[in-house]
């Protein structure tokens, strides 16, 4: 048993319409659990429908990704983080592996954004995770730590102190395919193991996010995993019942 508090995030990707962002958030901001903290995190378009919807709610906003150029400037297509906390966000997902397998982004790129995240006073989910050849090449732990590493280089371990991680195997997002809850404890104990050689104490408090096929009959066996504090979810978080029972499992895990 742990004293971190979980943590559930939705990341709705590109899916849905104004009108079902709108009520989506509606659904679960009605019904998720008060002992877990929960997030939704729609896509940017669709953030000003939520945030209304979230209104009187406990439940807080993130976004997908935000900028690593400065709040203001000719970056055409760009958001910044500041811009993301003026519209009520609290987090932001970073370096998922949707961006860094379809887009390019390199571990320099996400600890970049990390920083300036950061800078506006925002905190990042930070996505670090190997493909399967990776896996299968016995690699999985030299990728997640370097694509950690360079988020400790460049912003310190104290950084830490004021983000999530999540461990995504991008072999199991979207596939249906999830990691095995043994298969991603051991993944997470490397994560804090790694984060502890800097700050013991940080370390410690970090949640650790599992991410990749999470349903609610796997979310409970992945959560009672002594270093795994919530989930991160993408296709269950588009039915509110799915997540909100996803939710559920992590209100109820040791
Ligand atoms: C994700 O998009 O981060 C994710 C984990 O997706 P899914 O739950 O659909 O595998």
């Amino acid at each position: 048993m742990n004293n971190r508090r979980y943590f559930v995030a939705g990341n709705w990707k590109m899916h849905g319409s104004l009108g079902q962002a709108r009520q989506l958030a509606a659904a679960v901001a009605q019904a998720a659990p008060d002992a877990v903290d929960v997030a939704i995190c729609p896509s940017y378009v669709h953030l000003n429908a939520a945030a209304e919807s979230l209104q009187g709610h406990a439940l807080a906003l993130g976004a997908q990704d935000a900028s690593a150029w400065p709040d203001q400037g000719a970056y055409t297509g760009q958001v910044s983080a500041e811009m993301l906390r003026e519209l009520g966000c609290r987090y932001v997902i970073l370096g998922h592996s949707e961006r860094r397998g379809l887009l390019g982004e390199s571990d320099d790129l996400v600890a970049r954004k990390v920083e300036r995240v950061q800078a506006a006073g925002l905190i990042p989910i930070i996505c670090v995770g190997e493909t399967l050849a990776q896996r299968e090449d016995g690699q999985t732990e030299a990728v997640v730590v370097a694509q950690l590493g360079a988020v400790l280089e460049r912003c310190g371990a104290a950084a830490l102190g004021d983000a999530l991680l999540a461990y995504e195997p991008v072999w199991a997002i979207g596939t249906g395919r999830t990691a095995s809850p043994e298969q991603a404890q051991g993944v997470h104990a490397v994560l804090r193991g790694t984060v502890a050689k800097k700050d013991v104490k940080i370390a410690d408090s970090l949640r650790i996010l599992y991410g990749g096929s999470v349903k609610p009959d796997n979310a409970a066996d992945l959560f009672a995993q002594a270093d795994i504090d919530g989930g991160l979810i993408g296709g269950a978080a588009l039915d509110a019942d799915a997540f909100l029972a996803i939710c559920q499992a992590a209100a109820v895990a040791v």
